[in-house]
């Protein structure tokens, strides 16, 4: 079997099996990644497009190749369908990643050496947000933030992004910066309280939307752009586009955001995943979109619900975007993350190891477990079959132990992913 996408490299027997290899794989285990989607068949035909043969450094209008009458427009449409979707004066669609964008951002408005003060990487925040590994704690003075501490009261869950703390931390550091948005966290990040605080003490307001984009445009998580001086996205993840990145931010901003991307971080930019970014836009733009966030969001509470019934315990009690934070423990108190995402993938179920707050083991190791419904709601599974997946996922780590028993789950989830084919649903 192979994808109906690579009818035009013929000849090229090693590239043709591994694309349908990765084909079976796609469509015949679910992607409970909470990073990922199912581009539509429209977004990779312009990923595929002749635009990748272009070299468009600069920005419309502004070029510093010819030939690129076509490309301006493309990234005209792009910029003006992303600022359709969010609102904002300006924007910028050619990041490469959602690690560029952000690190564009912080080139943009920071002199090195400023401090900024962003999310606990282990609480939940990203590696752009001043870990220790990523070039980013090098270059500016990153202080953190992070959650309340746990609660198991279901009236007052706890593990909730500690505004008194991130309040406490702002008086004291002073940054020049505050970065709200998360990579682990299931719960709304609600943009006002931070504007508050950015204001009290003269601080910049980033978000960081990579997560909820997606969420965003559908109406399903409440939209900073109208709070934050700039706000970070990912166009791959929940947003359902090409793999990348995008910016938009106050025309007072637009001009040091533009020279940060081009020349600062980038060279040429990738107008064929530009293209793709703006069919995604509009895609996002269709009152169909917004149902699917709504579906979204359905889909994780309900599959949360239904992994607590089966033993186990939920970071911040639930979840109110598209994923769910595990604490493995209370399942079992051996099983850490590394052994559940390999049994799992195993058992034909693709997840992601991940840390919880306060996590005793190494973030190697891990005591948690991240999934998230944006893929597999793509395919069309809704509250029901996210129940089933629930109970297929504990089978398949309780009786971890026997191969026949994995082997059986992963059965059941052929036959379940054979009925919610991802392609099947765009051409509906
Ligand atoms: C995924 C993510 C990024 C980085 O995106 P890439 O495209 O992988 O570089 C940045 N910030 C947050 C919060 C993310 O979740």
């Amino acid at each position: 079997m192979s994808s109906p996408f690579d009818v035009f490299i013929t000849g090229d027997d090693e590239v043709l099996d591994l694309l349908a290899q990765e084909w079976a794989r796609q469509t015949s285990t679910l992607q409970l990644i909470a990073s990922e989607n199912f581009a539509s068949p429209a977004v990779m035909a312009a990923t595929g497009s002749v635009l990748t043969n272009k070299y468009s450094e600069g920005y419309p209008g502004r070029r510093y190749y010819g030939g690129n009458q076509v490309v301006d427009e493309i990234e005209d449409l792009a910029r003006r369908r992303l600022i359709g979707l969010f609102g904002a004066d300006h924007a910028n669609v050619q990041p490469h990643s959602g690690a560029n964008a952000n690190v564009a951002v912080y080139q943009a408005l920071l002199e090195p050496g400023d401090t900024v003060l962003a999310m606990r990487l282990d609480q939940g925040g990203h590696l752009t947000h001043g870990s220790p590994a990523s070039m980013t704690s090098k270059a500016w003075n990153f202080v953190s933030y992070g959650v309340t501490p746990r609660n198991d009261d279901p009236a007052a869950p706890g593990e909730m992004i500690d505004f008194d703390n991130v309040r406490d931390m702002a008086l004291t550091h002073r940054p020049r910066m505050i970065v709200a948005g998360a990579t682990a966290y299931a719960r709304r990040i609600d943009p006002a309280p931070f504007r508050e605080i950015a204001d009290e003490v003269g601080a910049l307001l980033m978000f960081d939307s990579a997560h909820v984009a997606g969420l965003i445009a559908g109406g399903s998580h409440p939209n900073p752009v109208p709070y934050a001086d700039v706000v970070t996205f990912t166009t791959h993840k929940t947003l359902r586009g090409p793999r990348g990145g995008a910016i938009l931010c106050r025309s007072d901003h637009a001009k040091a955001i533009d020279m940060a991307v081009f020349p600062g971080q980038q060279g040429g930019p990738l107008e064929h995943a530009i293209a793709a970014k703006a069919v995604a836009f509009r895609e996002a733009a269709q009152a169909s979109f917004s149902t699917y966030t709504r579906q979204v969001v359905a889909n994780a509470s309900a599959f949360g619900d239904a992994l607590a019934r089966e033993g186990f315990r939920l970071v911040s009690g639930g979840s109110e975007n598209h994923m769910v934070l595990l604490d493995l423990r209370d399942f079992d108190a051996d099983l850490t993350g590394k052994v559940a995402q390999e049994v799992l993938d195993r058992a034909g179920i693709t997840t992601n190891r991940n840390t919880i707050p306060d996590d005793p083991r190494s973030a190697f190791i891990t005591s948690g477990l991240r999934v998230g419904t944006a893929a597999e709601t793509t395919a069309g599974l809704r509250e029901d079959e996210f129940a089933t997946v629930a109970s297929l996922m504990a089978r398949a780590l309780r009786e971890r132990e026997d191969a026949a028993k994995v082997e059986r789950v992963r059965e059941e989830v052929a036959e379940l992913c054979a009925l919610f084919d991802p392609y099947a649903s765009f051409t509906k």
